[in-house]
C-alpha cells in the first residue's frame, strides 16, 4: 500500500509513533487542492478517525464537514499556505465517526510535485487529551507532551515559584503510584524524603530566580504515595513560559538497576554456592582487623586451607557431589570454629580462615588440629564415604606482614610449600621466600640454560640378567649449570612440569639422545629407553612429532622404548591411550615405569598394552628385608608374564637382590651395581670395551 521507495522509511521511523500518518495524491484546481486518492493511511489514523475502513477514510480526511464550525475557515486558510510552502502545521477540531471532536494538529508536506498533481504526506497527533488537561498551554507544548508524554521517560513540569506540578506523564504517575488528580496538588518537595526537603526548596528557588535556563542532574529518591522510596535519576532543564519559570525534569526510576547493582554486589562478596564471604571480603574483613589489631597490639594468623584429595572427588563423582563437599565443608567449619573466627571460601577446594586472638607460633597446629577433628567424619555422598584431609598454610599479623594482600600471599605461599614438601602445615617464614624466590630464579634460568646447551643426556646401561650383558640404555637428563653444577631431574623435572617448559625440555633431549644414540643401537642392536611427562601427552601431534625425529635420526622405531609412569597415563586416560596406540603402531614400544609406586597400576595394565615393565627401586631395595617383598616381586613378575610383558628391575644395588631377581625370573635391570648414568662418551667406551 505504502509505495515501495517509502516503506522502510514508515517502517522505521514512523509506525512506532503515537501519530497518524498518511499518504494523499491531490489534484491542484485554481486556488483548492483537491483530494484525489489515499494512498496509505496508518492503522492509527484510522482509529484516530473513528470506525472507518481505509476506503472511508478518504471520503472524511479532508472533509469540511467534519470540521469543527469554528476551524474550517483555519483550514481552508491553511491549504493555500501549503501549496506556496510546501509545509504546513494546522490544528482543528475533527469530528470523529462518534460525534466527538478531537484535538488534531496535522502536519502536511508536498512529497512531490508533478503538472497539477501533488503527492502529499500527512501526520496527525491527538492532542485531545492534553487540551483537556491543560487547557492554558499552547498547542505547541501539547505537541511535545504528546509525543513524549508517552515515551517510557518520566516527564514533569513545574512551577519553580510555588513548587507545584503543571504536568506529569503516565510513568511518572505510575512510579509514584498517583493520579494526575492527586498530584497536581501537591508540591515538588512533597514527593522527596524529608531529609532532602530543605535543599530542594533552595533549589527551585535559585532556580527561579536565575535569568536563564540552568539545567542540573540530581540521583534522589522519591517518595510513592505508598510512603516508599525509589531512586530516580532525574534531569532538570529550566524556562520561561509567559510570565511563569517552568522546571522541566526528565527522569527514570534507578531503583531496579540500583537493586541489581546491589545483588551484584552480594554476589561478589559472598560466594554464592557455600553462603560463606568470597576472597574480596575475606579481604576487607582482614583489613579491618588489621586495623583494629595495630591499635591494640592484638595478634592476627592468616590461613589458607586447601583440601588434598578434592580433585579426585570431583573427577570421580562428579561436580555435583563436589558441590555438596564443600557446601558441608563451609557448614562444618562455621560449626566447628570459634565464631569470631573469619571464614571464607575462596574458590575451589581454597578456604581462607582468619583467626584473632593469637599467641606464638604454635597456633597454626592447634588450628590444624581443629580442621582435622572437623573432617574427621566421613562425608557421605549418595553411597559413598569420603574422607577429606586438609592442608594449612599460615601467616602471622604483624610478624610477616602488614597488609591484607601481604598476609594472605604469604599464607598462600606457605600452603604453596607445604604442598610441595608433602607436608600438612606450613607457616611463612623467610626460608619458605627463599626457596619460593629460588623456584622463580629456576625458572627463568632453565629458559636460559636450555638455549645455551646446559642441558644433556646421560646414559644408564640396562643389562641382561642372565649374563649381564648390555641390552639398552635409558637416557637420563642432567643440567649443568655454571652457577650451581650438576643438577639431577629432582630438581627442575617437577617444576618444569608445572611451568609447560617440559615440553621444550623433551623435544630437546628427544632429538639429542637419538641423535647421538643412533649408531651405537644400529651397530650393536642396543635399545634406548627415554621418559615422558604426562604433560608431553597433552599434545595430540606426539606421535608425529617423535616420527618425524625417528626418520631424521635414522634410528630404529622398534629400539625405541617410550617410559611413562602411571601418573602419565592416568591424565586423560582416553587420550593417552589413543596417543600410546599410534606409537605402537609405529613399533615402538611402551614401557610402564615405576610400577607398583601409582595407585592404579593393575587398571592401566589392563587397559594399556605395555610392552615392558619397571619394578620401581622400592620393591628392589626392599627384596633382603624378608619373605614378604619377595613374593610381592615374584607376583609383578608374573602380571607383567599374563599381559605379554616383559620385566625390568630398577636400582639393583647388590649381588644378592641380582640373585633373587634371576631366581624370580625377572629378565633385565639396571642399577648401580652394573653402572651408574654415564655421559656418552663413557657410555661408549663401556659397550664398546
Ligand atoms: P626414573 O625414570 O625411574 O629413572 C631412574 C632413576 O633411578 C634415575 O634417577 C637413576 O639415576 C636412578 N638410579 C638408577 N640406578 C640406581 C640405583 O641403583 N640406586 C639408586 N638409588 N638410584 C638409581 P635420575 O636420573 O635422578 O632421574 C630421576 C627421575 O627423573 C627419573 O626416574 C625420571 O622419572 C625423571 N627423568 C629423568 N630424565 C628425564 C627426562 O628426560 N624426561 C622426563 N620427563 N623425566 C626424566
Ligand atoms: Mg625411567
Ligand atoms: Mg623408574
Amino acid at each position: 500500500m505504502f509505495p515501495p521507495s517509502l516503506e522502510p522509511l514508515y517502517e522505521r521511523y514512523l509506525a512506532g509513533l503515537p501519530a497518524g500518518v498518511y499518504l494523499l495524491e491531490a489534484r491542484v484546481q485554481e486556488e483548492d487542492l483537491k483530494p484525489e486518492r489515499l494512498l496509505f493511511a496508518s492503522p492509527r489514523l484510522a482509529s484516530f478517525a473513528g470506525e472507518e475502513s481505509p476506503e472511508t477514510l478518504q471520503t472524511v480526511l479532508w472533509n469540511p464537514l467534519r470540521i469543527h464550525p469554528e476551524d474550517r475557515r483555519g483550514f481552508e486558510e491553511s491549504i493555500r499556505r501549503l501549496m506556496k510552502e510546501n509545509e504546513v502545521w494546522r490544528v482543528f477540531r475533527f469530528e470523529r465517526g462518534d460525534g466527538h471532536y478531537l484535538w488534531i494538529k496535522e502536519g502536511l508536506s508536498v512529497l512531490e510535485k508533478s503538472g497539477s498533481r501533488l503527492l502529499l504526506l500527512g501526520l496527525w497527533v491527538d492532542l485531545t487529551e492534553e487540551k483537556e488537561a491543560f487547557a492554558e498551554l499552547q498547542t505547541d507544548h501539547l505537541l511535545w507532551l504528546s509525543i513524549f508524554g508517552k515515551a517510557p521517560v518520566g516527564l514533569i513540569l513545574y512551577d519553580l515559584e510555588d513548587g507545584r506540578f503543571l504536568y506529569a506523564n503516565p510513568y511518572t504517575l505510575k512510579v509514584l503510584g498517583y493520579a494526575w488528580e492527586e498530584l497536581r496538588i501537591k508540591r515538588v518537595w512533597e514527593v522527596v524524603p524529608l531529609r532532602f526537603r530543605q535543599e530542594i526548596k533552595e533549589n527551585l528557588s535559585w532556580r527561579a530566580k536565575a535569568g536563564r535556563s540552568c539545567s542540573f542532574f540530581y540521583e534522589l529518591p522519591l517518595v510513592t504515595k505508598t510512603g516508599e522510596e525509589r531512586m530516580v535519576s532525574l534531569l532538570t532543564e529550566t524556562f520561561q513560559w509567559k510570565d511563569r519559570r517552568v522546571g522541566v525534569g526528565i527522569g527514570v526510576d534507578a531503583t531496579p538497576q540500583l537493586f541489581l547493582e546491589r545483588r551484584l554486589a552480594e554476589v561478589a562478596f559472598f560466594d554464592p554456592l557455600t553462603g560463606l564471604p568470597s576472597r574480596d571480603l575475606f579481604l576487607e574483613k582482614l583489613r579491618a582487623l588489621i586495623l583494629r589489631g595495630a591499635r591494640k597490639r592484638e595478634h592476627l594468623l592468616v590461613a589458607v586451607l586447601d583440601l588434598t584429595n578434592f580433585r579426585e572427588i570431583n573427577a570421580t563423582l562428579g561436580y555435583e557431589a563436589g558441590n555438596r563437599i564443600l557446601k558441608e565443608v563451609a557448614a562444618r567449619l562455621c560449626g566447628g570454629l570459634r565464631k569470631s573466627d573469619i571464614k571464607s571460601h575462596f574458590f575451589a577446594d581454597k578456604f581462607g580462615l582468619i583467626f584473632t586472638d593469637i599467641r606464638g607460633t604454635y597456633s597454626l597446629q592447634v588450628v590444624f588440629h581443629k580442621v582435622q577433628e572437623i573432617l574427621k567424619k566421613p562425608f557421605r555422598i549418595n553411597s559413598h564415604e569420603i574422607v577429606l584431609s586438609a592442608r594449612i598454610g599460615g601467616a602471622l599479623f604483624p610478624r610477616d606482614g602488614e597488609t591484607p594482600e601481604e598476609l594472605l600471599s604469604k599464607a598462600e605461599a606457605a600452603l604453596k610449600r607445604a604442598k610441595e614438601s608433602g607436608e600438612d602445615v606450613a607457616l611463612y617464614s623467610p626460608e619458605i621466600e627463599r626457596s619460593l624466590a629460588e623456584e622463580a630464579f629456576l625458572r627463568s634460568a632453565m629458559v636460559e640454560g636450555l638455549a645455551r646447551g646446559e642441558f644433556f643426556p646421560v646414559y644408564q646401561p640396562i643389562v641382561r640378567l642372565s649374563d649381564r650383558r648390555i641390552v639398552g640404555a635409558e637416557a637420563l637428563i642432567r643440567w649443568h649449570h655454571p652457577e650451581l653444577g650438576l643438577l639431577p631431574p629432582a630438581r627442575f623435572i617437577g617444576l618444569a612440569e608445572k611451568t609447560g617448559f617440559i615440553s621444550e625440555l623433551g623435544d630437546f633431549i628427544l632429538r639429542k639422545a637419538l641423535e647421538e644414540m643412533s649408531p651405537l643401537v644400529s651397530q650393536n642392536g642396543l635399545f634406548l629407553c627415554l621418559n615422558f611427562s604426562g604433560r608431553q601427552f597433552r599434545e595430540t601431534s606426539l606421535p608425529q612429532k617423535i616420527e618425524r625425529v625417528l626418520k631424521e635420526t635414522g634410528f630404529p622405531p622398534e629400539k625405541f622404548h617410550l617410559e611413562i609412569t602411571e601418573t602419565t597415563a592416568m591424565e586423560k586416560a582416553e587420550r593417552t591411550l589413543a596417543i600410546l596406540e599410534k606409537l605402537r603402531s609405529l613399533g615402538i614400544k611402551i614401557v610402564l615405569d615405576d610400577f607398583g609406586m601409582g595407585y592404579s597400576s593393575m587398571k592401566y595394565l589392563v587397559e594399556f598394552e605395555v610392552d615392558k615393565i619397571k619394578i620401581d627401586r622400592f620393591f628392589v631395595s626392599n627384596l633382603l628385608s624378608g619373605e614378604k617383598p619377595r613374593h610381592v616381586v615374584r607376583t609383578i613378575v608374573g602380571l607383567a608374564r599374563s599381559v605379554g610383558a616383559r620385566c625390568l628391575a630398577e636400582g639393583i644395588e647388590r649381588e644378592e637382590e641380582l640373585e633373587i631377581l634371576k631366581e624370580i625370573g625377572c629378565e633385565e635391570g639396571q642399577g648401580f651395581l652394573f653402572a651408574p648414568p654415564l655421559t656418552l662418551e663413557k657410555f661408549q667406551e663401556l659397550v664398546k670395551g
